[in-house]
Order: structure tokens, then C-alpha cells, then sequence
């Protein structure tokens, strides 16, 4: 039997709440499919952590999870707790040091959904964007003088190396070959930025080389906002800088009818650490403790965790659960305007994986 450990972090808000849900689930998936059986690990680590201890994670967090399969992560962040303390003490603290450089975010409105594009469906949005995870304007690098002065200066510095470019760009038509439209969009902003952008660009044309079978073109930034508005169908595979990605992705969940349904992947690709996998959606402390999360984006997470550890079956099935519950509008969370709990949901799709054959 194969056998797979997990490290469980839910972190904060409505973290926990969405991570024993996914647990939940994955637990019925595993046993509906007979095959595996997956072990669980729970991490106390967040903002709680951080008010006993000071700090958001142990000194040596990333290196104890060296030794799993994958991570299974909910979400950071607290009201009292300056954001950067927490994305930089513990998200990215994981996600650095484990060089997790493809964050990969899959968007397809599910059945049951509605879009705010009234004139689109199913199969007309279906895309996975994908996030460069470890540099660009995310370095972290810059600093601030004359603090307070009339000449104050604050300054984030933008750092793509060739390496980094290369990896994701390779990643990226990677993914979009192994899709059955082979379809990628390069998404850019080389007018206006004048130097790593034009490198990001140079790149994509060198390794579009590697790969023949791919079409591909390149889109400014503030076009490509536009064009997944009003010709969504026009996309597949999307690859874009950090901050590019990050808010294109947000517009993206939005789409797809709520941010509860977002799941997102942070991979190492080359597999010399585990992945990490989780909710795009944040902590959401104003509806924490109420028990109307939707812990969709957590089950779907839960589904490329499955494919990622080389269990696509059971992925199928658990995505196949997802979309038999999402057809329910009376298994709607608040969110998308139904009256169901997470209790509710999570049971549902447990029972459909019962079902499932
Ligand atoms: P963070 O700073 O951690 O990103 P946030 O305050 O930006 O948190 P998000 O968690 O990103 O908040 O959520 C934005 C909005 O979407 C909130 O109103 C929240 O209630 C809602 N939301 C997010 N995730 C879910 C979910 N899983 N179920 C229902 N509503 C959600
Ligand atoms: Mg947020």
C-alpha cells in the first residue's frame, strides 16, 4: 500500500476551520480508493505561535517539513499582526527556503456556478495561471532613508535572474503542452518596465523555441485584465511575474464565481522538497468561528495534492464529489449566495466520494 505523510498547517482564521475539512475529505478519499492511506501531521504554527513565542515558525520550520510528501496549508494573517510579520514569518519562510518557485492556480467555473460574465460558461473559462513564486517585484529587497522628511525615499527593488526566468518560463510551456489546447499567454509589462521585463520577454522567446507544439503570445499586463473579462475563451495557460500573477489571479477568482473556490499549488518542481498546497483565499476573520467558510478552494487544493503525489485517480474522484456538490445550489456556502455550512458542505462531498465509483 502506498503511504504518504502530510504535514497539516491551518494556520490562521479561517485556516483551521477549511484544513480539517480537507482532511476530512481527504481522508474519505483515501479510503474510498483502497490504495493509499495518508498521515496526517498538524502544525501549530501562525499568529497564536507567534504571540507565545514572538515568532511565526520555528528557526528550523522549513527544514522539519523537508521530510514530507507534500504540505496542506490554510492561511496567515491576523488583525493585530502587521501582514508582512506574518506572509514573510511563515508563508513564504516555507516557500523560499523550499524553493517552491511555480505557484499554479487553476480557474474554471464549476457546474452550479454562476460567473459575474453573464455571457460565459464552463468550458469558455478554464485556465491556470501560473505565478512566478520565488523573485521578481517580491525580492523583498529595498529600504527606506529620510524616514518622515520632505526627502524621503522608499524603494522595492524588481530582481529576475536568467536562472529563475528560465525555470518558471520552462515550467510554464511545460504545463501548457501537457493541456489539450497547448495555448500559452506570456503576460508582460516590457513598455513601461525597461530592463527585467525585456529579459522576461527575451526568455519567453528563447525557450518558446524548446517547444514547437506550443502556441503562444505575449500580452502588456493591463490588456490582458481586459481580455480575460470580455474573451475569456481566447485563454488557456497564463504565466506571469509575482506581483503580475497575483493580482491577475484574484480578477481570476472573482470570475470563477467566489475567492472559496480558489485552490492554489506552491510546487517544487524538481521535487527535491514537497509542495505546498492551499486556499488562494486569506484568513477571513470576518466570518472565522461562524462555520460558513466554503472549503471548496481547500477540497479542489486538495485534488492537485493528490495529482501531485501520483495519485490521479483519487483526484479525478475527489474532483468529480467537488463538482457533483457545486451543482447543488442548496450546498452553496453564503458566499455564493446559498444557505449551507461547512459542515454541510464537507459532509456532502464525503458522501458523494462514498458513492463515487
Ligand atoms: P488576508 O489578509 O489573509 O488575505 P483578507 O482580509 O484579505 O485576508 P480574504 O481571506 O482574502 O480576506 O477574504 C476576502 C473576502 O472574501 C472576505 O470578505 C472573506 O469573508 C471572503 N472569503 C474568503 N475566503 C472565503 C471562504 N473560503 N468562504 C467564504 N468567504 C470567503
Ligand atoms: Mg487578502
Amino acid at each position: 500500500m502506498r503511504s504518504y505523510r502530510i504535514a497539516s498547517m491551518g494556520g490562521d482564521g479561517i485556516g483551521p476551520e477549511v484544513i480539517s475539512a480537507g482532511v476530512e475529505a481527504l481522508k474519505a478519499c483515501a479510503a474510498r480508493d483502497g490504495g493509499f492511506t495518508l498521515n496526517f501531521t498538524d502544525f501549530d504554527w501562525g499568529s497564536d505561535y507567534y504571540r507565545k513565542h514572538g515568532v511565526m515558525m520555528p528557526a528550523d520550520g522549513a527544514d522539519q517539513l523537508r521530510g514530507y510528501d507534500a504540505i496542506l496549508f490554510g492561511a496567515v494573517g491576523a488583525p493585530d499582526i502587521p501582514d508582512h510579520v506574518t506572509l514573510w514569518g511563515l508563508r513564504l519562510a516555507i516557500c523560499q527556503p523550499l524553493d517552491q518557485y511555480a505557484n499554479v492556480r487553476p480557474t474554471r467555473v464549476l457546474p452550479g456556478i454562476v460567473s459575474p460574465l453573464r455571457h460565459v460558461s464552463g468550458p469558455e473559462l478554464d485556465w491556470v495561471i501560473v505565478r512566478e513564486n520565488s523573485e521578481g517585484e517580491y525580492s523583498g529587497i529595498g529600504g527606506r532613508a529620510h524616514r518622515g522628511l520632505p526627502i524621503e525615499v522608499a524603494q522595492d527593488v524588481s530582481i529576475m535572474t536568467r536562472a529563475g526566468v528560465q525555470r518558471i518560463m520552462r515550467y510554464a510551456f511545460r504545463l501548457a503542452q501537457s493541456r489539450p489546447r497547448k495555448l500559452l499567454t506570456v503576460v508582460t509589462k516590457s513598455n513601461a518596465q525597461r530592463h527585467a521585463m525585456v529579459m522576461w520577454d527575451e526568455i519567453a522567446a528563447e525557450i518558446a523555441a524548446e517547444f514547437p507544439d506550443v502556441t503562444w503570445d505575449k500580452m502588456l499586463v493591463d490588456a490582458m485584465t481586459m481580455r480575460m473579462v470580455i474573451k475569456p475563451a481566447s485563454i488557456d495557460t497564463i504565466v506571469a511575474t509575482n506581483l503580475h500573477a497575483d493580482i491577475l489571479s484574484d480578477l481570476a477568482a472573482a470570475l470563477a464565481g467566489s475567492l472559496g473556490i480558489a485552490p492554489t499549488a506552491n510546487i517544487n518542481p524538481e521535487r527535491d522538497s514537497p509542495s505546498m498546497f492551499e486556499p488562494i483565499h486569506g484568513s477571513a476573520f470576518d466570518i472565522t468561528g461562524k462555520g460558513i467558510a466554503n472549503p471548496i478552494a481547500t477540497f479542489w487544493t486538495a485534488v492537485m495534492m493528490l495529482d501531485h503525489l501520483g495519485e490521479p485517480a483519487a483526484a479525478q474522484r475527489l474532483m468529480r464529489a467537488i463538482e457533483q456538490v457545486t451543482a447543488n445550489p442548496a450546498l452553496h456556502t453564503p458566499d455564493l449566495g446559498g444557505p449551507a455550512t461547512t459542515r454541510q458542505v464537507t459532509d456532502a462531498v464525503c458522501e458523494a466520494l462514498r458513492k463515487a465509483n
